[in-house]
Order: structure tokens, then C-alpha cells, then sequence
């Protein structure tokens, strides 16, 4: 049910007539939340509200409470962020279709033009138009590029020389717990589609990029002189485009030389053909992100379902990696505690805790720009009509109690399968504790 915004919005301005701008969108956006999240046209809701000229307060009140339930639990010192609503009907993304990964246009810089990687990518599209760009940064210039844009980016290919930010800490806000993490920025762009993925509110491309200079990432990797623990995981899922880069055996064959060093392949897909090619390095840690099924089917758009992703887990233990689990974002819904448990029993039966490296937990957050983002291209989404409030970090997230009683209980569904796996929490406030 897509809901008009715009209908909300002009009986706001008419009904509450007498006050602000600023109080006028806040009731707005509690109408749209509720209409949403209770299914039901925004003129039911309307039918209860506090007649004019009733005090803004009194109807903030009432909304709240309908919307924000756990905000009568006293002492919470939350707040939930109530700006403008607008959701753009041409701004959805279409689901329905599993999409091909087949460019239109492959732009490649000049200077990697006749690289192996570009003859890879090349002859894996013989379809795609291929433009010869003296640099990608020249090519867009100064442009902006907005939620149609991302819709598209399929259609783009960019193979670039990458020459800058090879690896940099993990972007953790300084009032959450350190991961140690090193990010490496081989490739931005996803031809997946969670619902809740930041790409789309990080990414300002109008394409998929993808380095075509991975020796200079090594390069960089040999100056910084220290064993870290790192990973492609930031801007991009791992192994989505590796059957088209060819980068995992680079990777594996380099990192093998560096055994102290644990460099992580994370991802949603299980193309794991051409990393179990070649024999396993234990320091290279192939992990994926889990969910329940009805979630992966619910919002996780294209991506592997949950029992291939673990056949491909195993295949690549079976190929001598070790692997990871990444239980992030869980999300809370009535009936999550049966799914979740179930999910870490099975994830335990595909593969045995000795072979598992780490475990990261992380609840469902988002900045109040993704959200917006989220409403645009995913309006159908059932994962926000839960309760956020505006957490430690700015970020929205679920009250402090339910995020601590999702980690205790997935920490304890982990611990019975294994008791030294290490698991850590992603992106969570430092006074966060897990047991
Ligand atoms: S797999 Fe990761 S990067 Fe890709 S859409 Fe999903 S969350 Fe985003």
C-alpha cells in the first residue's frame, strides 16, 4: 500500500491551520507512520485525532502514543525523529524481476585500458558499449546523483586505477566499540538490494566501480608493515562480482604469504566457484551475513537464500578457508526469538564451530536520511514500522533494553553450539556488553 504523502500533508495544513510549519510536519509524518504500520487508510486515523483548535502538545501526545508505545516506559530518555515525509511514487524500486548483471556501458579509464582485469570484464560483456574515459573523476565531474540514479547503476560499469584510502580504519563512530578493522576499497556498488543497505544513501555514483590495479592495493598493503585484520566489505558486497574481476585468487594467493594478517571476503551471494578453485588460506576468512529465510525473501532482494549461502560455507571449508558469521542487521519483529534461534542451530549444522573465526552481532540501525530512503524505494517495507529512536551515534535504533535482550539471547543460542567462537558487536554503544 503506497501511501500519498501529499494528501497527508494538505490536510494537515488545513485541519491544524493555526500552527507552525515545524509542528505541522511532525504530524504528518506521525499520521503517515501510523496509517502505515496499522495498515489503514490516513483518514481513519484522522477520524480520532484531537479536534482544533486542540494545543499542539495534546496531539503530539496522542500520535506518540499511538505510534511509540514504548515511549510511555518511563525513564527511557528516548525520542523518536519526526521530520518531513515525502514519498516520490517514481522512486520505487521494482523487486518483482531478478535483475541480469549485464552493462550497458562499460567505461574504462585510460590508464588500466589494456590490464588483465579489463580484458576479463571485456570479454565477460561482448554486449556492453565500451568507452575509453581519461579518468573516472573527470567523467562525472561535479555531478549529484540521487536515488534514480542508484535504481540504474547496473547499467554502468567503471573500471578505474584506484590510487587513494587503499586501506583506513573501519568507519566505527568514536562513541562505539572498536572493531580494529581495516576497510580496503576494492570495488563500490552492489547489484543486490536489502532494503536497509546504507549504499543507498552513501553512494554517489552513477555505476559500479571496480579497481582494475589490485597489485597497487598489495602494494599499499606491504607499506603499511603490520599484521591487521581487514576486508572489501565496505562499499560492495565481496564476492557478488568475483566470478567478474577475478579477484579472490589474487587475494588468496598474496594473503598466504601473510598468515598473521586476516583478510575477510564478506557477502550475500555464494560465488564461491573460483575462490574454492584454488586451496583455502586460513587467514583469508570467507563470511557471510545471516538472516531467517522469510527476512532474505522479505527484504534481502536478489540475494543468495539463506541455505545456499551455507552450502557455499561449507564448500569453502571444505577448501581449507576458515569462515565468518555476520548475524547484522538482526531485526526484531513479533516471532524473531524462534526464527533466530533456528537460524543459529542451522548455521551450527552447516558448519562446525572450529572452522568458524568470528561472529558479529548488530541490531538494525540507520541514519534518518536512509530511513527516508528506505520509505522512497522500498515503501511496501514492513522492517520500519517497528519503534526507532534517535540512538548514541544520531543513528536510529531500537530502544536500548530490546537490543540489549536480541544480543544476550543470540549470544546464548551461539554459545551452546561455541563456547570460545569469538563474537563481538558491530557498531554498538561502548557501555554495550554482550554476557
Ligand atoms: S549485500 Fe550488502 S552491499 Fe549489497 S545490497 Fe545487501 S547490504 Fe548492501
Amino acid at each position: 500500500m503506497t501511501i500519498n504523502t501529499e494528501h497527508i500533508k494538505a490536510f494537515v495544513r488545513k485541519y491544524y491551520h493555526y500552527l507552525g510549519i515545524n509542528k505541522q510536519q511532525e504530524i504528518s509524518r506521525l499520521l503517515f507512520e501510523i496509517a502505515k504500520r496499522e495498515r489503514i487508510d490516513y483518514t481513519k486515523v484522522t477520524e480520532s485525532l484531537p479536534k482544533p483548535p486542540t494545543r499542539f502538545s495534546k496531539i503530539k501526545d496522542y500520535l506518540l502514543e499511538r505510534r511509540y508505545p514504548s515511549l510511555a516506559v518511563a525513564g527511557q530518555g528516548i525520542r523518536p525523529a519526526l521530520f518531513d515525509v515525502a514519498i516520490d511514487p517514481k522512486l520505487k524500486m521494482d523487486v518483482a524481476l531478478k535483475p541480469q548483471i549485464q552493462p550497458k556501458n562499460l567505461f574504462i579509464e585510460d590508464s588500466v585500458f589494456h590490464t588483465e582485469m579489463a580484458n576479463r570484464v571485456r570479454t565477460h560483456f561482448p554486449e556492453s558499449t565500451v568507452e575509453r574515459i581519461k579518468t573516472y573523476k573527470e567523467h562525472v565531474g561535479k555531478r549529484r546523483f540521487g536515488i534514480e540514479d542508484y535504481n540504474r547503476r547496473l547499467e554502468n560499469f567503471y573500471l578505474v586505477r584506484e590510487d587513494y584510502d587503499f586501506f583506513k580504519k573501519c568507519p566505527c563512530s568514536s562513541k562505539s566499540v572498536f572493531c580494529g578493522y581495516f576497510v580496503v576499497n576494492l570495488g563500490s556498488g552492489c547489484p543486490y538490494e536489502c532494503s536497509y543497505c546504507v549504499l543507498q544513501d552513501y553512494i554517489n555514483s552513477p555505476g559500479i566501480i571496480l579497481p582494475a590495479n589490485i597489485e597497487d592495493f598489495f602494494a599499499a598493503f606491504r607499506n603499511l608493515g603490520r599484521n591487521i585484520r581487514c576486508g572489501s566489505c565496505e562499499l560492495t558486497d565481496s564476492l557478488a562480482f568475483d566470478h567478474i574481476t577475478g579477484y579472490s585468487p589474487q587475494i588468496v594467493a598474496f594473503f598466504r604469504s601473510y598468515p598473521k594478517t586476516m583478510y575477510e571476503l564478506k557477502t550475500k551471494s555464494d560465488n564461491v566457484g573460483l575462490l574454492t578453485s584454488v586451496p583455502g588460506a586460513r587467514n583469508v576468512i570467507v563470511s557471510w551475513s545471516l538472516n531467517p529465510q522469510k527476512i532474505v525473501e522479505a527484504v534481502e532482494h536478489f540475494t543468495a537464500p539463506l541455505a545456499q549461502r551455507l552450502a557455499a560455507a561449507q564448500r569453502c571449508v571444505a577448501s581449507g578457508y576458515r569462515v565468518a558469521f555476520h548475524f547484522d542487521p538482526v531485526i526484531y519483529y513479533q516471532g524473531w526469538e524462534a526464527d533466530y534461534e533456528a537460524l543459529v542451530d542451522m548455521t551450527f549444522q552447516a558448519v562446525d564451530a572450529e572452522n568458524v573465526a568470528w561472529i558479529s552481532l548488530g541490531a538494525l540501525r540507520m541514519t534518518p536520511r536512509l530511513k527516508k530512503i528506505i520509505e522512497n524505494r522500498f515503501p511496501d517495507n514492513t522492517l520500519l514500522d517497528e519503534e526507532f529512536f534517535v540512538g548514541h551515534d544520531g543513528k536510529l535504533r531500537y530502544p536500548k533494553d530490546v537490543r540489549i535482550f536480541l544480543y544476550k539471547k543470540m549470544t546464548s543460542w551461539i554459545r551452546r553450539h561455541g563456547k570460545d567462537v569469538p563474537v563481538y558487536l558491530c557498531m554498538e554503544e561502548k557501555s554495550m556488553r554482550l554476557e
